[in-house]
């Protein structure tokens, strides 16, 4: 079914009560929190909520955020950009583009020999596939 047309009760219904905070209503997970921040294991970070494949273990560093950080997406079609201005700052937000889930925001104080972006991102948002190799998704 298109993820995008599903209700707020559908979503309830699947996510954890965590994951329904960050996905459904932007919200943030603390910093150090999360299942992902210091992960190093090799795979595929999906989307929690669909599955869509976004981010690997290749492209992941230590920002010392706090948060998983990437500096780079599987593809840049998986992922939505937009400006937030909520909370008095001028953020860009990164969702996932197949389901709407919100999963953090895109600075630009990455490691300036890649992209030099920081795609942070938070741990409930994503569900690491350890399954999948790193270059196959990004195929
Ligand atoms: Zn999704």
């Amino acid at each position: 079914m298109d993820t995008k047309k599903k209700t707020g009760e559908q979503w309830r219904r699947e996510l954890t009560p965590e994951q329904y905070r960050i996905l459904r209503e932007k919200g943030t997970e603390r910093a150090f929190t999360g299942t992902y921040y210091d992960t190093k294991d090799q795979g595929v970070y999906r989307c929690a909520a669909c599955g869509t494949p976004l981010f690997t273990s290749d492209e992941k560093y230590d920002s010392g955020s706090g948060w998983p950080s990437f500096y780079d997406a599987v593809d840049k079609g998986n992922i939505t950009l937009h400006e937030d201005s909520s909370g008095g700052m001028s953020r860009v937000e990164i969702s996932c583009a197949t389901c709407g889930g919100h999963l953090g925001h895109v600075f630009e104080d990455g490691p300036r020999d890649k992209t030099g972006l920081r795609y942070c991102v938070n741990s409930a948002s994503l569900s690491l596939d350890t399954g999948m190799d790193p270059a196959e998704a990004k195929k």
